[in-house]
């Protein structure tokens, strides 16, 4: 057997209703003097305030951040950073989507070790000690409750990443209770983010790719394939957000452990240049680069065909792998999500400069089944706008 390495997050916590008893979960691993991290638009339907009164009524101290944006910037952690270092806190709570969770990751390193941000970025890169940190996700999408990896959006609207096991959290609370309010077109977009996740994971090239991760992204494509239309357009079904939650970190630890490709690549410029949510950018792209890689992975995707969409079981292996990238077009369909680059108001002349940018996610390309060229890039573009 190849040899591998796998890291998870060390405790994790599956149970709806928990973040209302977060001050008991939570308190011990933080210490008397919270950070909490969030977004705006939560602190606006009030999903801090149950978990916030839980911290309080254990004794805790909560500072609260709540200036996050979608695709943070730099500058957003840095005020967050400032925050949490003018109340002295103790430790580091992220409470929100991918982008509150992947601020409060990178606050947790930034206060507690004195390496400059500019020498963290990359993989294996980030030291020192960080904070002590738990995770609350709100979203069922990037799974980043359970990866080493941080996304943050640079000058020059680059988004850039730190991968280091560092910032795996000490305790990650999934409550699907969080996620019932999550409004269609979110719920569609971070859903089919995690899909992403785990047909990435199963089929990337990275030389850590391991059974483990195939066996979590497989379990998670049958969580999200089954469940994803329901909790779209049934947001209030509590098991279809309970297997969406679950889903969505299965395929984080799948793609923390056998790295994301090409797809992400791609969409980085889309939603670092034009502001399109992180899993619509990847949906957008989808299945334009797996249609790409097919002379590489069809045995891979074919393999995996009748996990997200278990009618496809009856369909014989030559022609599976296509059938597939129609089967994910068609659910990209029926979720309601625009379907080109177009529809999302990215104008013909930006793809080149695009193209050129997608490059710079050497990181991410090296992991892809089939290589990517410039381009190859600007090609999937066109394909997709
Ligand atoms: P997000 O965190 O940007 O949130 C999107 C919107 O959803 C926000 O307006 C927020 O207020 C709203 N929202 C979140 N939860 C809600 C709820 N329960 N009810 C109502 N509204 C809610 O979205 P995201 O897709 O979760 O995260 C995207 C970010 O994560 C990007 O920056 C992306 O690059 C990053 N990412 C990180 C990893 C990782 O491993 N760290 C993986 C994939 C993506």
């Amino acid at each position: 057997m190849t040899a591998f390495a796998f890291h998870t997050t060390r405790s994790i916590l599956v149970r709806s209703g928990a973040a209302a008893d977060l001050g008991q979960h939570a308190g011990p691993v933080l210490g008397p003097r919270v950070l909490l991290v969030t977004d705006p638009g939560l602190r606006r339907i009030g999903l801090d305030r149950a978990p916030v009164q839980s911290l309080q009524a254990a004794g805790q101290d909560v500072t609260v951040f709540d200036r996050v944006e979608p695709d943070p910037s730099v500058a957003t952690l840095e005020a967050a950073v400032a925050a949490g270092r003018a109340a002295g806190v103790s430790g580091v709570l992220g409470l929100g989507g991918g982008s509150s969770l992947d601020v409060a990751k990178v606050a947790a390193l930034r206060l507690g070790s004195d390496q400059p941000l500019d020498q963290a970025w990359g993989v294996g890169r980030a030291r020192g000690k960080r904070l002590p940190l738990v995770l609350v996700p709100t979203t069922a999408g990037t799974g980043s409750e359970v990866t080493p990896v941080a996304i943050l959006t640079v000058e020059g609207d680059e988004k850039r990443g730190i991968s280091s096991d560092i910032l795996l959290p000490d305790l990650a609370i999934l409550d699907a209770d969080l996620t019932l309010g999550l409004p269609p077109e979110i719920t569609a977009a971070t859903g089919i983010d995690a899909m992403v996740h785990a047909i990435e994971a199963y089929a990337s090239a990275s030389p850590n790719n391991n059974p483990l991760s195939r066996m979590l992204a497989r379990e998670a494509l049958r969580l999200l394939g089954a469940h994803i239309e329901t909790a779209v357009h049934h947001g209030g079904d509590r098991p279809a957000r309970e297997a969406m939650l679950l889903g969505a970190m299965l395929a984080g630890q799948a793609f923390a452990n056998s790295p994301v490709a090409a797809v992400h690549a791609l969409a980085y410029p889309v939603g670092g240049l034009f502001h399109i949510p992180h899993g619509l950018s990847n949906a957008l792209l989808l299945t334009h680069v797996l249609r790409f890689n097919l002379p590489a992975a069809a045995a891979t995707y074919a393999g995996i065909a009748a996990d997200a969409f278990p009618g496809l079981a009856a369909t014989p292996e030559p022609g599976r792998a296509e059938a597939f990238i129609a089967a994910l077009d068609d659910l990209i369909r029926r979720l309601g999500m625009p379907q080109r680059l177009r529809d999302v108001g990215i104008p013909h002349q930006a793809l080149a400069g695009m193209a050129a940018e997608a490059m710079k996610q050497e990181r991410l390309l090296v992991n892809n089944p089939r290589r990517v060229t410039e381009a190859d890039a600007l090609s999937i573009y066109l394909e997709a706008w």
